[in-house]
């Protein structure tokens, strides 16, 4: 089989699955979406959800979200992993969007890269979930499901992000972000993978069955 044929299987295989795969961050604009990307490098959604809906409550644009102080940010999101540095960042970004974007969250990979504390992983779900466009990022549940299935065999997130994005049709790049990000909760969990479980064991390279 070749690997591309090989990919869409275990794509098509996951929709099946998961048909309800997409974010679980609460959000209602684009800005929020953003804060809440930020917030949930190296913390859960459900942590991040329990802080937004007070945090979102203090500001209706990057202008008073760039001018809310450092300290009652943090407050606010002591509930997740780095609040420090993810405060320093959501204000950071929240004066860049003010001054250089008018207030708008800018809808380009480029300009989303030049934000603080927004890396490739986090404007490449900007792009999908926020502004429709497609988007493929790697979290480490996509890291370590597309490495287990053999997809590929890329070190680092970047080297991962292009060889998907290769061998998945643009068409799918979003959808499957959340399909693996899927697989990863529910069955090829970090610490032991329910291979017995997996409905993509027979495509799997680390488990064929
Ligand atoms: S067969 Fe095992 S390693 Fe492969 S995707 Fe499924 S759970 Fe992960």
């Amino acid at each position: 089989m070749q690997e591309k044929e090989r990919v869409q299987k275990i794509i098509e295989l996951m929709k099946q699955e998961y048909p309800d795969a997409g974010t679980r961050l609460h959000f209602s604009n684009s800005l929020e979406l953003l804060v809440a990307v930020v917030l949930s490098a190296q913390s859960t959604d459900e942590q991040v959800n329990k802080v937004t809906p007070e945090l979102f409550s203090r500001f209706n644009s990057a202008q008073e979200l760039a001018a809310m102080d450092i300290e009652e940010l943090e407050d606010l999101i002591r509930g997740v992993g780095l609040y420090k540095n993810k405060a320093r960042h959501i204000k950071g970004l929240a004066q860049k969007i003010a001054v250089n974007y008018a207030g708008k969250v800018p809808g380009t990979f480029d300009e989303l890269l030049t934000l603080p504390g927004v890396g490739r992983k986090s404007a490449n779900v900007m792009l999908s979930v926020g502004f429709d466009q497609p988007g493929l990022g790697v979290d480490t549940h996509v890291k370590r499901v597309t490495r287990r299935l053999g997809i590929t065999s890329g070190k680092n997130s970047t080297q991962i992000e292009k060889d998907l994005k290769q061998l998945i049709p643009v068409s799918l790049w979003s959808k499957s972000h959340h399909l693996f990000i899927a697989h990863g909760r529910a069955i090829c969990q970090a610490r032991k993978p329910r291979c017995g479980d997996c409905i993509l064991a027979a495509l799997c390279h680390r488990c064929e069955v």
